[in-house]
């Protein structure tokens, strides 16, 4: 067995469903399928939900957007009448029957009940076009499969249970196709893994599985050095430890989510990066690998924000106050890409999440002075040396800097 994911990118539009299927069709059965939502689909789902909490009129703009975007994908695959259609609208039907209630209190609930519809939507149009195509195909709702805690936008997965519906659902010949991203509660609400969380889905089906291997199928050649939206003549790399996984990983390459590699490597179960143009290319093996040293790879996060946070009472920073600062952080679910602290200040660098960090400085202000400064960038060096923080260095000025033996951190500014 073995366990695929694709991504956005790889399905955001009619070429790109035509393309899985032809990786699916080259491939032995049976075959676990993981799919993201379309395109942007998430992000377009986003500001939907901004724009129902903040009851905003152009919410119904925005909500049309990712219906004729949907449809426009569907219009191209099936032909007219094709039971996808009927299915579509009744998702649609659904949204908008959301929409149309008042919001509840929680947002971080709103934005699993919400946000994982952009994964129902792909899973649905691509398990009706591989049918459509001769595929023997399931379409399994993975929210009645992955069980996790009630932690919204960032649930943590029940392994036990889990581990029972996975084997129960998905252990006959065929092509098993499902989403990315999304499970459910004890109540069967849906919550979702945090952004970017279908990777950690394949990963988990993967282990469950006992898959042989998992391939995460992208839009670039395999796991490069860099982003190469930020960085020019990136370079592929042919192979990389867990461990070296794990640490790009957290630290925000886009390669693939944090949480990913821990069930595969607690397996041994390895995990392919490869091109979703160039299916028959090597792209990249995660797994129980050994080199000397890896090149270095940088990691861009862009739009950072780093909030300053000081006593009202100028006490030091000690135990008490950072219970106090890291209650409020774990209460929105705010995730520190950087954290330092001197006597008196505490600073720490998050992604500039526009609901929540307003919210998070007004609370921290019942306790602290607070400032923030907006527009930076920070810029991670796995394996670096002084010509790799030169590169980067340029135009550019510094906030913030912390280094470990093997990674260096930059906060910085750009002049441009
Ligand atoms: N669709 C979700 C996101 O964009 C999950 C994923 O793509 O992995 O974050
Ligand atoms: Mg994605």
């Amino acid at each position: 067995m073995q366990v695929f994911k694709f991504g956005g990118a790889s399905v955001k539009n009619p070429e790109g469903v035509r393309n899985l299927l032809k990786i699916i069709e080259s491939h032995p059965k049976p075959l676990v399928v993981v799919v993201s939502a379309m395109g942007k689909t998430t992000n377009a789902l986003e500001l939907v939900l901004y724009q129902y909490l903040e009851k905003e009129k152009g919410v119904i703009e925005s909500y049309q957007r990712v219906v004729d975007y949907h449809m426009g994908i569907l219009l191209d695959l099936f032909p007219e009448g094709h039971e996808a259609f009927g299915k579509l609208n009744r998702i649609f039907a659904e949204l908008q029957k959301k929409l149309s209630t008042e919001p509840g209190m929680s947002y971080n609930f709103e934005y699993d009940q919400l946000v994982s519809y952009g994964e129902i939507l792909s899973t649905t149009i691509i398990a009706e076009f591989l049918k459509h195509s001769g595929i023997d195909c399931e379409w399994v709702d993975i929210r009645k499969v992955l069980k996790t805690d009630n932690s919204y936008r960032e649930a943590r997965v029940n392994f036990e249970l889990s581990q029972q519906n996975v084997t129960q659902s998905m252990s006959g010949s065929k092509v098993y196709l499902t989403q990315g991203f999304i499970g459910s509660d004890e109540n069967n609400l849906t919550t979702t893994l945090g952004r970017e969380g279908s990777d950690y889905t394949g990963a988990l089906l993967a282990y469950f599985l006992d898959a042989e291997s998992l391939t995460v199928w992208k839009d670039v050649p395999g796991v490069l050095n860099a982003d190469p939206k930020w960085f020019s003549n990136t370079v592929k790399l042919d192979k990389i430890s867990y461990t070296d996984a794990i640490e790009l990983a957290f630290y925000g390459a886009s390669v693939i989510h944090p949480k990913t590699i821990q069930p595969l490597k607690k397996k041994n179960i390895s995990l392919w990066v490869k091109s979703f143009y160039e299916p028959e290319m090597e792209g990249t093996i995660i797994g129980d690998v050994t080199y000397e040293k890896l090149i270095p790879s940088f990691i861009f996060k862009m739009d950072q924000v780093l909030i300053d946070i000081y006593p009202n009472d100028l006490s030091f920073i000690a135990e008490e106050n950072l219970h106090l600062i890291f209650k409020v952080l774990a209460n929105y679910n705010l995730r520190v890409n950087l954290m330092q602290n001197t006597a008196v200040h505490f600073r720490v660098c998050v992604n500039n999440d526009k609901n929540i960090i307003p919210k998070v400085v007004e609370e921290l202000k019942g306790n602290f002075h607070v400032t923030t400064s907006m527009h930076l960038e920070l810029i991670t060096i796995r394996y670096f040396d002084q010509a790799t923080i030169d590169r980067v260095m340029v135009n550019k000025e510094m906030i913030l800097e912390q280094r470990t033996r093997n990674t260096i951190q930059l906060l910085v500014k750009d002049l441009n």
